[in-house]
């Protein structure tokens, strides 16, 4: 038998919503954790009460809408708490407490509490009460028990996946855009992924990587389905058609306008990508805006404003690092020159997608009709 405490993040802010987020937060931690281990969970208001059939901490720490979990012993009265941290601290020359009552149902407050167990503790042996020791203990009193943890585990925080809808996101291979989709589930959000790629002329190898990020992806998603398209005629198309440096931003708008199909096929409302302003050549206001023009869909670009080694660090600490970091080839550089438009400017590209735009709502289309999807 495991008992945890789990702190949800913002849904206390919540107020009269809060319960809609807290099932859903419940509801992710079923799926997560699997029903068959878990004896059960109590809401004991801001705080869960988690019993689990087995050690589930390294499952616990990705799920997203929580602030913290500890693991907990449980005492239904003070006086046994006391017998329990006496036989604990047998060894201890010092201690520290962090004691919080959190119903006012009990007759002593925290620092009531706080006393008694020092006051206690010290009556049978010279024990020193320390604020620097590095033995701390968590007391909490709710719900007519007391909790004693060691450690509090710090998770990611944010509102549970799924209570802020769906969105899909444009994920490419790189550390970029695997980062923006974590910060969009922090946000709430459940995403699809769509990735295109030009096989044959990128590799096998690409695909498998994308398909490794969103297996670590889907460890805070949950339920993530991965969509396919091989744009590779269009780009050999464009690159007959379309002068060099513009090759960058048409692949990109063509991809905006399959997203936004899918978008709207799935029944979403959002599109993502890893943009940040100024990273690379396409990632210019002109461009971006070039870009974002394509697509009628409300695009979220949550690293706009991170540097490059901010995506790095983060995508580290999510598990997607090591997964971006291994070379791979990539259907954004299949033919493009060194030298790309930094300052493309919209009725210029408008002017040149006009004469080919019947060919290209074809092999749009052909794209579309061709896709593929695989479910994680
Ligand atoms: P990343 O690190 O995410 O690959 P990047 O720095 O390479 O980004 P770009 O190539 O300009 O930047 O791409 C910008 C965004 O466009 C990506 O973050 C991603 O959201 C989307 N994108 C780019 N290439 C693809 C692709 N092959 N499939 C799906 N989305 C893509
Ligand atoms: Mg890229």
């Amino acid at each position: 038998m495991f008992d945890y405490l789990l702190k949800s993040g913002e849904l206390i802010l919540k107020g009269k919503n809060r319960s809609f987020f807290e099932k859903i937060l419940l509801s992710n931690l079923f799926y997560k954790l699997k029903k068959d281990n878990i004896d059960f969970i109590k809401n004991l208001g801001g705080v869960f009460w988690l019993r689990a059939k087995k050690d589930i901490s390294n499952l616990l720490k990705d799920i997203i809408g929580i602030n913290y979990f500890m693991p907990v012993l449980i005492f239904d009265n003070l006086s046994d708490l006391i017998a329990g941290l006496e036989k604990m601290l047998a060894n201890y020359v010092d201690f520290y407490l962090e004691v919080k009552r959190g119903n006012k149902q009990y007759h002593l407050n925290s620092i009531e509490i706080k006393n008694e167990i020092i006051g206690n503790l010290k009556k049978t042996r010279n024990i020193v009460f320390n604020k620097a020791s590095s033995n701390v203990f968590f007391i909490e009193y709710r719900s007519n028990k007391f909790f004693l943890g060691f450690q509090k585990y710090k998770c990611f925080g944010g509102l549970p996946v799924g209570s802020s809808g769906k969105g899909l996101a444009l994920l490419s291979a790189g550390f970029d855009s695997p980062v923006a989709s974590f910060l969009m589930m922090k946000r709430g959000l459940r995403l699809n992924f769509i990735h295109f790629h030009s096989y044959p002329q990128t590799s096998k190898d690409s695909l498998e990587k994308v398909e490794q990020l969103v297996t670590v992806l889907n460890q805070y998603n949950l339920r993530s389905s991965l969509f396919l398209m091989n744009i590779l005629e269009i780009q050999k198309f464009y690159y007959q058609n379309i002068p060099l440096e513009f090759l960058i931003i048409f692949y990109r708008r063509t991809m905006m306008r399959l997203a936004l199909r899918l978008m709207h096929d799935l029944k979403m409302n959002v599109l993502i990508t890893g943009e940040s302003l100024g990273q690379v050549a396409s990632q210019t206001i002109d461009n971006l805006s070039v870009i974002s023009q394509a697509s009628s869909a409300l695009v979220l670009r949550p690293l706009i404003g991170y540097n490059k080694q901010e995506i790095i660090d983060l995508a580290f600490k999510i598990g997607t690092g090591q997964i971006s970091l291994i070379k791979g080839d990539d259907c954004c550089n299949l033919f493009t020159p060194r030298k790309v438009k930094t300052k493309a400017k919209i009725n210029e590209v408008i002017k040149l997608e006009n004469k080919i735009f019947s060919e290209i709502q074809s092999f749009e289309d052909k794209i579309y009709s061709l896709k593929t999807v695989k479910h994680f």
